[in-house]
């Protein structure tokens, strides 16, 4: 598995991760040999949150990294209900004993909430300092939020922005990801299959991915991811429990595309205009 510098922390992470929502509605046993397969393939990149099934995501993220911890780049995220100076602090312990851990690589604020962002920070930088979290980062943040953080932190103190990233939702190469490569600030593709919307093989798109697929001996979701992360500031955190799937997105981290193939994939899901603000889920 490639890794890449995670913006301006510098750490090696693994272009592509894996996700977590939802990951506890699998059998326990089956999610934990999912994420130590991702983990024996590369995949150190784990994305939890404490939302993510009222923290039973984080449970289980714990019992895959024990006695592995060392292996894995774990990122969890505050939710912007928990987001003051005292309440980020308390969510974040919270997360470090369902995950069995006495740290975070990196810790988000999952959305921007209405706790001004001063406090969320403060209590980041806090945190940082006491050991507790290596960096942090913002999710779903559109530019202006952006530039508000880099005026109150400065530069180099953002990780990444974790935003919204698929074949059929490029809304964040407008402004958002350019913004990210000019501070370097490492930019999260979630939902990279678009959760449950994944181009299916007989449509327009799908016909595209599954031709590019079948010529490279890959497959159209190896496809997709590598179209993703062909930006070196880009990062990539699918969600699979099958092993099948784990395997299958740990064998994209070895393929890149063409120049000519990014130019079939770029005309078959075109990036569309600029929306008025940025999309989520
Ligand atoms: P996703 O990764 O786009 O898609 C997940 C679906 O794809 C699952 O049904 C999975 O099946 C299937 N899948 C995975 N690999 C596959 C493969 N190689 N072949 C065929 N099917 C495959 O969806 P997501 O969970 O929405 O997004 C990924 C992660 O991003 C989340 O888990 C979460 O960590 C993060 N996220 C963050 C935010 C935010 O606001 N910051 C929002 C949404 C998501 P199986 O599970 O059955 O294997």
């Amino acid at each position: 598995m490639q890794t890449r510098p995670f913006g301006s922390t510098g750490a090696a992470v693994s272009i592509t991760g894996q996700g977590t929502w939802y990951i506890e509605r699998a059998r326990k046993q089956d999610a934990i040999s999912a994420l130590r397969r991702g983990l024996d393939l590369g995949m150190r990149h784990i994305d939890t949150a404490e939302m993510y099934g009222n923290g039973a995501a984080e449970e289980v993220v714990g019992a895959a990294v024990q006695g592995r911890r060392s292996e894995a780049f774990i990122v969890s995220k505050v939710l912007p209900s928990n987001a003051s100076r005292s309440g980020t602090k308390q969510a974040c312990e919270s997360s470090l004993r369902r995950l069995g851990t006495d740290h975070l690589d990196c810790y988000l604020l999952h959305w921007r909430g209405a706790f001004p962002l001063a406090e969320t920070f403060t209590a980041f930088d806090e945190l940082r300092r006491e050991g507790k979290i290596l960096s942090f980062g913002v999710s779903n943040f559109d530019v202006d939020d952006l530039d508000e953080s880099l005026a109150l932190l400065g530069p180099g103190k953002l990780a990444c922005n974790q935003v919204l990233y698929h074949l059929k939702e490029r809304a964040i190469e407008h402004v958002v990801l350019p913004w990210c490569e000019r501070n370097n600030v490492a930019v999260v593709a979630y939902s990279p299959f678009g959760h449950s919307d994944f181009p299916p093989p007989h449509s327009k798109g799908g016909v595209v991915l599954a031709r590019i697929a079948a010529e490279r001996a890959a497959t159209p979701r190896r496809v997709a991811l590598a179209f993703l992360s062909r930006r070196s500031s880009v990062f990539a955190i699918p969600k699979a429990v099958s092993l099948a799937h784990i395997e299958d997105n740990a064998a994209s981290g070895e393929l890149a595309l063409t120049t000519d193939e990014l130019a079939r994939l770029d005309a078959a899901f075109p990036r569309g205009a600029a929306p008025s603000s940025l999309p989520m889920i």
